[in-house]
């Protein structure tokens, strides 16, 4: 049922555009992304610039999905997306939170190079504290915990209801043996895993390992929202559906996946729009209310050209379009 493109139909629409962005990620202060225009709509193929082609095509593989042979039927119509607090003081907690009115849920960036647990624990309070005891508060470490690190941060942490805490250890086999410690010893903290789902293999490994309670899901990475929905079943783990780092238009495949799981128990890292300057549309995918509306995305002609990388950038990727679709 899937029409696929020939290249040369693919690189017929083809627009780049460099976006500068609010803060610097990455190491890089603009987003480059190119998009794509076909029979279902447009595509988003954002791949970071350093990636090979084999990673590459997954990503190009979810731009072609969008763009050629739409999503599958949403079973809602919103989604509810979480603030998110970096690793600042816990009296810049208030002011962050105030950023995203009406989120009921916020994660709390800890783990920070240059901190001390003490930090994250503060961090913690003062959000809890801002949202109040029905809010959820999730956390955050990238990897950075060893096992006992984890063990003990996250007890004296669970004094402030964590939702979970996501991928605290670097790899699965730490996620599994904190999973099994944090039960040994009654601290009652799920564990998410983010940068272990990265290929189709990796949930199935953590799954066979027991290593989460949660799995963070990004569709361009696993090639497309119908190959997420597989990996989320396959898995029979409760999904979080975040985002890279995209415009509008590669934001609506995230929210088609989350709009689309047959259970959706916590809230979506979605809200990544406004950390760029600018937009390829005047109606941005950015939450109102802690929600986004699940919806398609086409850009506005006079934004592509506004944004439009130089010709150079644009044979760039065309080259690398062509490259990943060979
Ligand atoms: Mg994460």
């Amino acid at each position: 049922m899937s029409e696929q493109p020939s290249p040369d139909e693919l690189l017929a629409s083809l627009h780049v555009v460099s976006i500068p962005m609010r803060v610097r990620f990455r190491g890089v202060t603009e987003r480059e992304v190119a998009l794509v225009e076909g029979p279902a709509g447009w595509g988003e193929f954002g791949a970071f610039l350093e990636y090979e082609p084999p990673e590459a095509s997954r990503w190009l593989r979810a731009a072609v999905e969008a763009a050629w042979t739409g999503w599958p039927d949403p079973v809602r119509d919103t989604v509810p997306v979480n603030a998110t607090v970096p690793a600042v003081a816990p009296d810049a907690v208030p002011g962050v939170l105030g950023r995203f009115p009406g989120a009921t849920t916020a994660k709390v960036k800890v783990a920070e190079r240059g901190q001390s647990p003490d930090d994250d624990v503060c961090r913690v309070a003062a959000v809890r504290e801002a949202l109040g005891p029905s809010a959820k508060v999730r956390i955050d470490a990238n990897g950075a915990w060893d096992v006992d690190t984890a063990t003990d941060t996250l007890r004296r942490l669970a004094a402030y209801e964590i939702e979970y805490a996501e991928q605290p250890c670097a790899t699965v086999e730490e996620l599994r043996d904190l999973r099994v410690t944090l039960a040994r010893k009654g601290i009652d903290v799920p564990i998410a895993a983010d940068e272990s789902i990265r290929k189709a293999e990796d949930p199935l490994r953590v799954r066979d390992l027991e290593a989460a309670d949660v799995i963070v899901v990004k569709v361009a990475p696993l090639g497309g929202v119908r190959a997420a929905l597989d990996i989320v079943a396959e898995t029979g783990l409760p999904a979080v559906v975040s985002s890279a780092l995209d415009t509008s238009v590669g934001m609506a495949a995230g929210v088609a996946l989350a709009g689309a799981l047959p259970r959706l128990d916590h809230a979506c890292g979605l809200g990544t729009v406004a950390l760029l300057e600018g937009d390829v549309t005047a109606h941005s995918l950015v939450p109102r209310d802690g929600t986004l509306p699940v919806r398609r995305v086409d850009p506005d002609p006079a934004l592509l050209e506004r944004w439009a990388a130089s010709p150079e950038r644009h044979d760039w990727w065309r080259d690398r379009v062509a490259r990943a679709w060979g």
